[in-house]
């Protein structure tokens, strides 16, 4: 069995017999690999390296534009391992290949987008007075902590490390109990291109590591992508020690499609937008808010396309692959029983066995109709491949339900009528608004992040950058010759 070591000042580090944890293959229900659940020693350890290290005069004498290097040399790398890394994912997290394929290429696409972006980081100046020259300037904030949830493992570590490492800072990655395999594999690279205690990574359960990070008085900032309730957690623990927190809590996200919109490019955005990773995406479309005059049609389309639908193993490359675990399925499974139970379900709503992977997590993608916009089916993030179906009748009702949830990640508008469809992007309370289309491009450049309970702060794009520098103001004195 392999044993997935954690990096530590440098150093690989296994744990003892009793320490290790059992990391799943979704689509088969097997162990795969160990991993280490690191104890506060091994926190405090990674911590005090990671202060040693950031203030060493050896990581302050590498250049900015070396850094920016890294970056890129680490995105030709990522490329040059992209199939073997590809499946690593897809068995971690039981994405099929082709999702997987795509992760390990924005993971790629992360570094190559921030190494130019390293040496240019620039602060300013601002007139004072004659006699003082007043520069604002960037630094690095110091100790960054990355608490990566399982759903993207490499995305979501690769967003805001890139960010990191391109400001200098020293990094503490803890990778999701579940999905650590890209993390290392990430880890083993910068290993041995950083100085020690720069890059560390960290494994184990999330509620007992995690606390042990995030209320550590030596770090100076934190990242973490998961649910509302730990990121309150994560808050409220860094607050003890005014650290500052970049968090990304999911979302209830519509797609609001009017009677005017291209139907065909709508039902694929709609499809595409909640059975992506099995629905276990921050941003995945949850709701669908239709137009009541198409509502028919549109929904026995949709039905037929979810019905077509292929679920299988992440290995064989279907259209949707397993939940991540027995929690999530066990999660998904009662909450599907509970709506049949009530008459939601318009198509799915079922557990499957698939031929071959009978320990897999696998269940039917959903949709549900007939739901009231408070009841917690129209509400709450279920984080599976079920679609919650709400109708509208005017624009204004359209943006009600939008609003209506306390989420606000992303939002999607389907018209051909440019006025509806700025004015309803205007109105939407979301972190991003995809008009005709849902997700664009990956988002490698765009600011991500929530309104609401969907978070603080954003991650993606140049404007990741801020959240890894702290600025000073040095204001400098100066004098002719004579007057000194
Ligand atoms: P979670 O928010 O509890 O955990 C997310 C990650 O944070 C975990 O992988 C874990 O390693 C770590 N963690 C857990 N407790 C922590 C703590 N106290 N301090 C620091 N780190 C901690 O989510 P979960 O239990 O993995 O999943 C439950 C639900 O959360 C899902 O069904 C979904 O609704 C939501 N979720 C959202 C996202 C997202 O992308 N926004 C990601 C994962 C889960």
């Amino acid at each position: 069995m392999k044993k997935i070591p954690m990096l530590i000042n440098g150093e690989w580090v296994h744990a003892s017999m009793e320490a290790l944890l059992d990391v799943m293959n979704p689509s088969t229900g097997e162990v795969i690999a160990q991993i280490t659940n690191a104890s506060k020693t091994h926190v405090d350890k990674a911590v005090r390296a990671a202060r040693v290290a950031f203030e060493s005069e050896e990581w302050r004498k590498i250049k900015a534009y070396e850094r920016g290097q890294l970056l890129v040399e680490f995105a030709h790398y990522i490329r040059k391992h992209a199939e073997e890394w590809s499946l690593l994912e897809c068995r971690d997290v039981g994405k099929p290949l082709t999702q997987a394929r795509a992760d390990i290429e924005a993971a790629a696409r992360y570094f190559e987008f921030l190494w130019g972006a390293a040496d240019k980081v620039m602060g300013d100046t601002i007139p004072i007075e004659d006699g003082i020259l007043n520069a604002v300037v960037l630094e690095p904030v110091g100790i960054t902590v990355h608490i990566v949830p399982w759903n993207y493992p490499i995305q979501i570590t690769a967003r805001s490390v890139a960010a990191a490492i391109a400001t200098g800072n020293a990094v503490i990655v803890k990778s999701a109990e579940d999905t650590p395999l890209t993390t290392h594999a990430i880890t083993e690279w910068f290993a041995g291109k950083l100085p020690r205690g720069i890059f560390q990574h960290i494994t184990g359960l999330g509620r007992e590591v995690g606390p042990y990070l995030t209320s550590h008085p030596d770090i100076n900032h934190i990242t973490f992508t998961g649910s509302v309730p730990t990121g309150i957690a994560v808050m409220k623990s860094a607050a003890e020690n005014v650290v500052p927190v970049t968090l990304e809590l999911g979302g209830k996200s519509p797609n609001i499609v009017f009677a005017d919109a291209n139907m065909e490019q709508a039902l694929d955005g709609v499809v595409r937008a909640i059975i992506q990773n099995a629905g276990q995406t921050c941003s995945a479309g949850a709701r669908l808010l239709i137009e009541e005059s198409v509502k028919e049609t549109f929904i026995a389309q949709l039905v037929q396309k979810f019905q077509a639908l292929k679920v299988g193993p992440g290995e064989a490359d279907v259209d949707m692959g397993p939940l991540l675990n027995e929690r999530q399925y066990t999660k998904i499974s009662t909450l599907l029983q509970k709506a049949k139970e009530d008459g939601y379900v318009v198509t799915g709503g079922e557990t499957l066995t698939i031929e071959g992977y009978e320990k897999g997590y696998y269940v039917e993608p959903t949709i549900l109709a007939g739901v009231e916009a408070n009841d917690a089916l129209a509400q709450e993030e279920i984080f599976g491949p079920v679609l919650t179906v709400l109708t509208f009748t005017t624009v204004e009702e359209a943006i009600a339900l939008a609003n209506s949830t306390d989420y606000g990640l992303v939002a999607g508008v389907w018209s051909k009528d440019i006025d509806t469809a700025h004015y309803v992007a205007s109105r939407v309370q979301a972190g991003q608004v995809f008009i005709n289309n849902y997700g664009a491009a990956g988002g490698i450049q765009m600011p991500f992040g929530g309104y609401k309970k969907s978070g603080i702060g954003r991650e993606k794009g140049f404007v990741a950058l801020r959240n890894y520098t702290q600025m000073k103001n040095i204001a400098i004195r100066y004098a002719p010759p004579n007057q000194i």
